[in-house]
């Protein structure tokens, strides 16, 4: 809502759509920008364990906004991104997940469905790869594919035989959560805003 107030006056004024200067001003001056300022170490702090985090989390988000504190005078920072995380499918125990029961859990494609996702047909590719040769390379061999599981939306799949698969992007079905443009192990991923605002369309929120 701040991005668009901030496009809306721009637009107004006369500005090239991306002049959005007032933007970021807008983002510090609200509720959103102190609330997450007060939660910024709640996901390391529980990378330290469940106590400590408990202990600090409270000291926090309950003690110190007591104190009139609301922002920590301390930051964590994390020391590798996501991606650089993964590690070696041969190094990993083998998941086999139950199949959806229709009841609790379902397929990912019925769920793409419910979102009534949507991209103009014939728009330039908003998922491509920096280097074809890599998923198969490199995410398959190494590290078991994992944009075909991560993904919520199917949109990844490896196609073919033993030896000579492929990675199809079945891009119309992206509902732009933009995992795999954070987990890529190799960052080969690029993702972009699909053109025309395509994606999906939850009717009832
Ligand atoms: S943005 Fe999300 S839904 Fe779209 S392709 Fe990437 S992981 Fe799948």
């Amino acid at each position: 809502m701040l991005a668009a107030e901030a496009a809306f006056a721009a637009l107004g004024e006369g500005r090239a759509r991306d002049e959005l200067a007032a933007y970021p001003a807008a983002f510090e001056a609200s509720w959103l920008h102190a609330e997450l300022l007060q939660a910024k170490n709640f996901k390391q702090w529980f990378k330290k364990g469940r106590r400590v985090a408990t202990v600090m989390t409270g000291i926090e988000q309950w003690l110190l906004p007591k104190l009139g504190i609301r922002n920590p005078p301390w930051t964590l920072h994390r020391e590798k991104p996501d991606y650089a995380c993964l590690q070696p499918a041969a190094t990993q125990p083998k998941i086999e997940y139950p199949k959806p029961d229709g009841v609790l859990t379902f397929d990912r494609l019925s769920s793409v469905f419910l979102s009534s996702t949507h991209h103009d047909e014939n728009q330039p590719a908003h998922l491509t790869l920096k280097n074809p040769a890599i998923p198969v390379e490199v995410n398959l061999k190494e590290y078991a594919g994992p944009e075909a599981r991560y993904c919520p939306a199917g949109v990844y799949e490896y196609v073919g035989e033993a030896g000579s698969e492929r990675l199809q992007i079945n891009a119309a079905n992206c509902v732009h959560c933009k995992t795999c443009d954070i987990k890529d192990p190799t960052q080969n991923i690029v993702w972009v805003a699909p053109q025309g605002g395509g994606g999906p369309n939850y009717q009832n929120m």
